[in-house]
C-alpha cells in the first residue's frame, strides 16, 4: 500500500492557502494562481503578506516561487 504514489510528489507543489490541497495551478495571467480544487483565486505578491519582505520574482512560472523565502509563509493573496 505503501510507496505507490511517491513518484507523483516528487514535483513540489505549493499548498492552496485556503484549502491546503496541493492543486494550485497558474492562470492564463502571469502571477494569477487558480486552485482547482477549492476554486479559489490567488495573487502572487512581490511583498509577503506575512513578514513584509520583498521578493524578487525571476520566474514567475515557477510554483515555487510562492512561497518566501524569508519566514516561509505564503506570499498568496486571496482575489
Ligand atoms: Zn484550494
Ligand atoms: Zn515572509
Amino acid at each position: 500500500m505503501t510507496g505507490d504514489l511517491g513518484d507523483l510528489q516528487t514535483e513540489r507543489r505549493p499548498p492552496c492557502p485556503g484549502c491546503g490541497e496541493p492543486w494550485l495551478r497558474p492562470s492564463n495571467v502571469p502571477g494569477r494562481y487558480r486552485c482547482v480544487y477549492c476554486l479559489r483565486r490567488y495573487e502572487l505578491r512581490s511583498d509577503c503578506p506575512n513578514c513584509g519582505a520583498h521578493s524578487t520574482i525571476a520566474r514567475m512560472s515557477d510554483t515555487a516561487n510562492v512561497t518566501c523565502r524569508n519566514c516561509g509563509g505564503s506570499m498568496l493573496c486571496p482575489i
